[in-house]
């Protein structure tokens, strides 16, 4: 019975072991990925079609890949790291599981604000993080970040947990922006007018303005822009009830956030992973983020989605997020202590 039992357990761990390397054939791309986009499925057949490269897809939570990246170590078949938000890809650099490469394409196509200092990562695609209101009840929306915490709009102001990416990489800008003390002030501001607190994800920040629990919130564009493009349930038949403002259009600009690669640092495929991260700048490429789901396109001379256009032209923040990304502990430690949830 022992025997038998051995046998079988040995067997089962071959199998195992043989659908796992015939998964990561040489001459491929593994591709770790955390973008949850069905538009994406685009993106990665053209590059196929092009270069006759095919691609493993492993999915999955970006800090989940990070260390599993990190515990697979000098083995990892990781080639690229496909996440959004500075702030994880900062993690992923400070973890050590990417590699800097020279790519002249990627520095033609590429602004510089929106890559790494030490190439390890880049962006591919944009999205602002601004503010909306119900027009019913606010006539004179904050037109900038700090605003938001002025104590005329207590009890008004939604915004989703300190957990998120989103929102640690705004404090971030602001800290790089206005200073740590302004910085510490805002947030401390932001909590003193919360209508509730922080929950749910940027959609529903959208939505409790049109329940009427929230009257200002703040989000990323795409989820607003989608809900023009498709039918959100709870938004986007009461479209028409959210004004918007790019905030500190007199000042730095709106704050942009992105979606970014880069190649891991023990992939077995960087040449692979490198044509990839250079497909990913290409035009076509490019109007896929856009298209698909509702982003800015790196690339200045992209054209914009019709859904992205819809929301107007606007200044940006051109700040570089490898600057803005350092300051993510400060960030952190201000959360804590002005008791953002
Ligand atoms: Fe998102």
């Amino acid at each position: 019975m022992t025997r038998i039992t051995t046998i079988s357990t040995f067997a089962l761990t071959a199998v195992a072991i043989l659908s796992s390397t015939a998964a990561y054939a040489e001459g491929d791309l593994n591709l770790y990925s955390s973008r949850h986009y069905d538009t994406d499925e685009r993106l990665y057949s053209d590059f196929t079609d092009q270069t006759g490269i095919t691609i493993n897809r492993i999915e999955g939570n970006a800090d989940e890949l990070i260390a599993r990246i990190e515990a697979e170590g000098r083995n990892s078949p990781a080639d690229v790291l496909l996440t959004v938000d500075t702030s994880r890809l900062e993690r992923a650099k400070n973890a050590g599981v990417l590699q800097s490469i020279d790519s002249a394409v990627l520095e033609d196509r590429i602004p510089a604000n929106l890559q790494d200092s030490d190439n390890q990562w880049f962006g591919f695609s944009q999205r602002a993080r601004i503010i909306f209101y119900d027009k019913a009840n606010v006539t004179e929306p904050p037109m900038d970040y700090l605003s938001l915490a002025d104590p005329k709009y207590k009890g008004m102001v939604c915004h989703r947990s300190s957990s998120n990416v989103y929102g640690q990489t705004l404090l971030s800008s602001i800290i790089e922006n206005h200073g740590e003390e302004a910085a510490r002030e805002w947030a401390q501001g932001m909590v003193d007018n919360f209508a509730r607190d922080p929950e749910g994800g940027d959609t529903d920040q959208l939505r409790a303005l049109v329940s009427g629990e929230c009257d200002i919130s703040v989000s990323n564009t795409y989820y607003f822009a989608r809900a023009v493009r498709t039918d959100v349930s709870g938004l986007s038949s009461d479209l028409d009830k959210i004004g918007w403002v790019f905030p500190a259009q007199d000042a730095e600009g709106a704050h942009m956030n992105l979606s970014g690669a880069g190649v891991a640092a023990n992939a077995p495929n960087r040449d692979n992973a490198i044509k990839f991260l250079e497909y990913l700048a290409s035009d076509q490429a490019q109007q896929y983020f856009s298209a698909g789901n509702d982003e800015y396109p790196a690339v200045p001379s992209v054209e914009r989605s019709e859904s992205v256009k819809s929301l107007g032209e606007f200044k940006s923040d051109t700040v570089n997020l490898s600057d803005v990304a350092k300051n993510l502990p400060t960030a952190q430690k201000i959360f804590n202590e002005v008791g953002w949830e």
